[in-house]
């Protein structure tokens, strides 16, 4: 069963997890601030943005769940490459990993010109 799909354009606000209250964006002067993915809390389930091609964030939920799925996982430079056999796995399809039931992801767009897209994967305990 796929996830819930929650679509926003607050691109330039604050991101707090609905679950515990924890600010997963954090915005300075209108500016998003990298976040420190080391304290994120633990319903985040993963974080990816459209323009880097690959997950900045992986829970450990979310790495036991690619490896029942065969889905394979290395980082470069703070950013995931997932892989299915030899080929590369198709980020649309990451969603739909999940068990609909307690989990959900938010996209923040953020207009154009930028059109880039930030994907957080959350689940509710
Ligand atoms: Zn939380």
């Amino acid at each position: 069963m796929a996830l819930q799909i929650i679509q926003s354009s607050l691109y330039d606000s604050p991101l707090y997890c609905p679950s515990c209250g924890f600010n997963v964006v954090k915005c300075e002067n209108g500016e998003l601030v990298e976040p420190d993915y080391t304290k994120f809390c633990d319903h985040i389930l993963y974080e990816y943005i459209s323009e880097l091609w690959g997950p900045t964030y992986l829970s450990s939920k979310t790495k036991e769940i690619f490896k029942k799925n065969n889905i394979s996982f290395t980082q470069e430079d703070g950013i995931y490459t997932l892989t299915v056999g030899d080929e590369e796995f198709d980020l649309a399809e990451l969603s739909n990993l999940f068990d609909g039931k307690n989990s959900f992801e938010i996209q923040i767009t953020t207009p154009a010109p930028s059109f880039q897209t930030i994907y957080y994967g959350f689940e509710m305990k």
